[in-house]
């Protein structure tokens, strides 16, 4: 066997952390833990696993750190504070995790995520990616803006915003807006409303709207102003915003299948419902 085989089975990890107490101490042990496994090569650069360690925005982090990389990398997330919606590892399983490393070499559970292109009025395009979601709000005046799906004009809406979630985001901002939680496996999309003007002169769908792979939202606004496009835990401001098309995204992101993974529904009840009493 010539060393190039051997450096070819290495597997190369990142580990990214958030800034609290236990995240850190964590991300010392797994360090110190791959160090000494010839199996492992620590390397922030070009890794095939990235393993985070804090929350579900720490998971969102790491995931823009990497979103060039999506073909390869595959993603584990380490909670340190409650059970996450990314996150299937508690602090105290670090072996269980280095345990089905070695065992699934190449296991994976892939989700979709979302693509979309910001066109200005200057003529400038921005083409990004979301794990969570994408909104739009305009701040100083209502939002003005006509609403279409595979070209199909659906509504001018007139509101705060419009957000367009992931399924396995939908149980974040979205979810806070009144939309529907998406089982994260649904190829679909979920357009909410922020806020929208309802009365007897202005007039909007009211509800989320749930559209199938492939089919394509544009959100185009009818006034000049400033902007505010989130996209995950990122905010920008952009002048003059003329159009954002949206859709699910070529890539997916992939997580290191894990043998005893909770359930979607069991993430749910345990997030937002708590202890139940029957
Ligand atoms: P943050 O303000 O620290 O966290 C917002 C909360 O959302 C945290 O509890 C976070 O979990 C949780 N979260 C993130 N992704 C989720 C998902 N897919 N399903 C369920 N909960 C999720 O900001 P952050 O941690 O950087 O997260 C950014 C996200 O916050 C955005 O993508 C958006 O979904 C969400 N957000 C929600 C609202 C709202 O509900 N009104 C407003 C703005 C943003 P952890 O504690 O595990 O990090
Ligand atoms: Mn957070």
């Amino acid at each position: 066997m010539t060393q190039t085989n051997i450096i070819d089975k290495v597997t190369r990890v990142a580990i990214v952390a958030n800034g609290k107490y236990q995240s850190r101490r964590i991300a010392s042990k797994l360090f110190a833990r791959f160090k000494e496994d010839e199996r492992f090569y620590l390397s922030k650069k070009d890794p095939d696993i990235v393993i985070s360690i804090g929350g579900d925005g720490m998971l969102l982090s790491a995931f823009h750190m990497y979103e060039k990389n999506l073909d390869k990398v595959r993603f584990v997330g380490i909670h340190t504070g409650h059970l996450g919606f990314y996150t299937d590892y508690r602090d105290f399983e670090v072996e269980k995790l280095i345990e089905n490393l070695h065992a699934n070499k190449r296991r994976k559970i892939s989700y979709p995520i979302l693509q979309a292109k910001i066109t200005l009025d200057d003529g400038r395009v921005f083409q990004v990616r979301a794990l969570n979601e994408i909104t739009i709000k305009r701040i100083e005046k209502t939002m003005v803006a006509d609403v279409a799906i595979n070209k199909v004009k659906l509504e001018r809406f007139r509101g705060d915003g419009l957000l367009v979630s992931t399924p396995t985001g939908s149980t974040g901002y979205n979810k806070s807006l009144g939309g529907a939680i998406l089982h994260p496996t649904v190829e679909a999309l979920q357009l909410t409303e922020i806020s929208s003007l309802n009365n007897r002169v202005y007039r909007t769908l009211g509800s989320s709207v749930i559209v199938p792979k492939k089919d394509k939202i544009d959100i185009i606004p009818k006034r000049q102003g400033i902007y505010t496009i989130s996209i995950d835990n990122k905010t920008m401001h952009y002048k003059n915003v003329s159009k954002i098309e949206y859709c699910i995204d070529k890539k997916k992101i992939s997580f290191v299948a894990t043998p005893f993974h909770t359930s979607f529904w069991e993430r749910v009840t345990d997030a937002f419902i708590g202890e139940l009493e029957l």
